[in-house]
């Protein structure tokens, strides 16, 4: 069932891709793994997926040490305490979800003491809704010069969730917007913000239509989780 589930996702990825005439290989599956055990997460790796996105630094931290050796890739799209920062460093190839100058900041203090330079994306709060985290577009500019004065971390565009909404067109103005933020902002500090994560398991055609390069889907392969939004 994962693969078959899996096999669809990647077909309607590159359907919409080619709507929006864009290479399929421009756009990079996460398979969101929360809530999901070890023992499905390793089809999904049998079955091809090489990605793999957690939003709880624990849960993720415990997979990805049970999985060591498997070759899989992690990126991280949760909220991200400052106390936290300490385990997410050399686990995740990027982390989606920064939403201050002073996370940046610590991560890229944490990344240096280890040698290391840690990829971000800055994500972006477009709908103002007071539950979504992420930098409001006014405040973007601001925290992009912030950040590039930090050794350690490396901007690579931006992340959105827009409001939940059953329709997935719904989601389409927040993806446009977050795409023409991106292209205004572009070289701000000298962030090159080519990448832009949008789109989970209701939206992401809509997303890719509108020129994401990362979806993030977890339901769509794995089906409901136990617990909703968790
Ligand atoms: C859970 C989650 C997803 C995946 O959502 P689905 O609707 O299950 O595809 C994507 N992005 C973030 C930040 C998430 O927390």
């Amino acid at each position: 069932m994962i693969a078959d589930n899996l096999a669809s996702v990647r077909h309607r990825m590159a359907a919409a891709a080619a709507r929006a005439g864009r290479n399929a290989s421009d756009v990079r599956l996460v398979v969101v793994t929360k809530t999901v055990p070890v023992e499905k997460i390793a089809q999904a790796r049998a079955a091809g997926a090489c990605l793999f996105g957690e939003n709880r630094v624990q849960e993720a931290v415990d997979k990805i040490d049970a999985l060591a050796g498997q070759d899989l890739a992690w990126h991280f799209i949760g909220h991200l305490q400052k106390n936290k920062v300490k385990y997410v460093i050399g686990r995740f190839g990027l982390i989606h979800s920064v939403d201050s100058a002073a996370l940046a900041g610590r991560i890229g203090a944490l990344s240096l003491e280890r040698g290391l330079e840690t990829a971000i994306l800055i994500q972006v709060n477009i709908s103002g809704e007071t539950s979504k985290s992420g930098v409001s577009p006014d405040d973007l500019e601001e925290t992009l010069l912030a950040v590039s004065g930090v050794s350690g971390v490396r901007v690579e565009g931006l992340m959105t969730i827009p409001p939940y909404d059953p329709d997935p067109e719904a989601s389409r103005p927040f993806f446009a917007r977050l795409r023409e933020l991106a292209r205004t902002f572009e070289g701000a500090g000298g962030a090159s913000l080519r990448e832009l994560s949008m789109g989970m398991s209701g939206d992401f055609e809509v997303a890719i239509e509108e020129g994401a390069t990362l979806v993030r889907v977890g339901t769509a392969i794995f089906g409901k989780r136990p617990n909703p939004g968790g």
